[in-house]
């Protein structure tokens, strides 16, 4: 293999740049030519690729977003648009191809390889939702923004006696909202994999204020449904004055915290490794501090399930 490519695709995440450069930097110094595609399958499609040097990758280790850029596609979806996509790489003389993304952009590298273009999946995204490994690239800087947050929140929310509904997003996942709940000392966390009933939520407030608490904080994923919605149900239930924090795309964005980078920095290198030994249509992953790979159809079958103690745990702490 002499030439490959890497794209970004579907959310951002932040600690993209850092797998980026990975990738850059692992196939010069096994001196690959490496080709940057910019608007993940999309731009594939439309052919918007450029040979990256060392210097392209420069000074964006500490970067959020993804200098790629990223972008949804419906055409990429379609088998026409999958030739479309191996045409424009064979155009190049690409022969090996890393996708950072979530389990959409995976199944797209998989459609890639069962029709004979061999592609690793790099797993970028804030969700923490993908099977085959135990974090995602930008979960950490996700988390770390959210618990910045939390934090300012309860200044507000002590001085005026209030309970706090903080919206966290995650998709389906309850990950970002559990450890969230756990790393900021939240009363009530909320996740679509411990769906608790409104009314132990509501109890576990009342038996707080009765206590003397001058404030709740509850942190509802984005995968049980809306803030405001639940916001209004608290209110209904215990008359407390209630307020709703949707937190939304600030969860996206800013620098990438160590462990982003130093996982983006692996999980990137991993691939390009992958690429040069044969390997085809695998994700790469981090299970107990150790670099792994799955076949990426097989690891999306698994179900992705958080650390469900942490939940217990939280519960018992925040009594
Ligand atoms: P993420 O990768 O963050 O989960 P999406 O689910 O939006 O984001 O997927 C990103 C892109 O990957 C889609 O816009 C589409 O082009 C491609 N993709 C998603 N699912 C499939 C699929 N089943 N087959 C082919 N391509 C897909």
């Amino acid at each position: 293999m002499k030439k490959i490519a890497v794209l970004t695709s579907g959310g951002d995440a932040p600690g993209m740049n850092a797998a980026i450069r990975a990738v850059v930097r692992k196939g010069i110094y096994h001196d690959l030519d490496v080709f940057g595609i910019y608007y993940g399958y999309q731009g594939l499609i439309e052919g918007k690729i450029e040979k990256m040097e060392l210097g392209s990758v420069g000074d964006i280790i500490q970067k959020g977003g993804t200098i790629l850029y990223t972008s949804r596609s419906e055409e990429f979806k379609t088998e026409q648009g999958q030739i479309k996509a191996i045409e424009q790489l064979k155009k190049y003389g690409i022969e090996g191809l890393v996708v950072i993304g979530g389990d959409g952009s995976f199944r797209g590298a998989s459609k890639l390889t069962e029709k004979g273009f061999p592609c690793i999946g790099v797993p970028g995204t804030i969700d923490n939702d993908i099977p085959g490994t135990d974090f995602t690239i930008g979960f950490d800087t996700a988390l770390n923004t959210v618990i910045q947050a939390v934090d300012k929140i309860r200044d507000t929310a002590t001085s005026h006696e209030r309970t706090y509904i903080i919206e966290v997003m995650g998709r389906n996942a309850g990950d970002l909202a559990l450890w969230a709940g756990l790393a900021a000392g939240a009363e009530s966390i909320i996740i679509p994999e411990k769906n608790e009933p409104v009314e132990s939520v509501v109890d576990r407030i009342k038996r707080g204020h009765e206590r003397g608490k001058r404030h709740s904080i509850i942190l509802v994923a984005e995968g049980v449904g809306s803030g405001m919605e639940f916001g209004e149900k608290i209110k209904e239930l215990t008359s407390f004055e209630t307020r709703v924090t949707v937190l939304g795309h600030t969860q996206r964005g800013g620098s990438p915290t160590a462990n982003d980078r130093v996982l983006a920095s692996r999980l990137g290198a991993k691939a390009v490794d992958l690429l040069l030994e044969g390997k085809a249509g695998r994700m790469v992953g981090i299970q107990n501090n150790q670099l792994k790979d799955h076949d990426i159809l097989e690891a999306l079958n698994q179900s992705h399930i958080p650390e469900l103690s942490m939940y217990q745990l939280s519960q018992e702490l925040s009594i």
